[in-house]
């Protein structure tokens, strides 16, 4: 088996590695990037926390106000009250 050295090695392809890494190799260093696992690549935000979170509130909030729409002074077509 080959031994590789680097100057850096990052844990974790997250906010804070996927930003390093490049910047790093910018500055000419020979920089590896391991990440755990290939359903977390580019981290928390994206695959569980932001963005999840961001789509899962626009989605109630779409849903709460289809709800209240019978008690406003205007009507939606009946299939669209959930
Ligand atoms: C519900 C929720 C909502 C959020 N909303 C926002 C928002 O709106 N705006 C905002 O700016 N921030 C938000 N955040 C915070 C944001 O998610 C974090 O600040 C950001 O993800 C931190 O980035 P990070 O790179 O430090 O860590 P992470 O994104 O957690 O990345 C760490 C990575 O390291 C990997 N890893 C861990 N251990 C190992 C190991 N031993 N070997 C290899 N890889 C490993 C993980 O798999 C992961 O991919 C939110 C967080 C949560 C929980």
């Amino acid at each position: 088996m080959d031994t590789e050295y680097y100057d850096d090695i990052i844990i974790g392809g997250g906010k804070a590695g996927k930003t390093l890494a490049p910047a790093l190799v910018a500055a000419g260093r020979k920089t590896a990037l391991v990440e755990r696992s290939l359903t977390m690549i580019g981290g928390g935000c994206i695959n569980i926390a932001c963005i999840s979170t961001k789509t899962m509130v626009a989605s109630a909030e779409v849903a709460h106000t289809v709800r209240i729409v019978p008690f406003m002074a205007f009507k939606l077509p009946h299939l669209l009250l959930i």
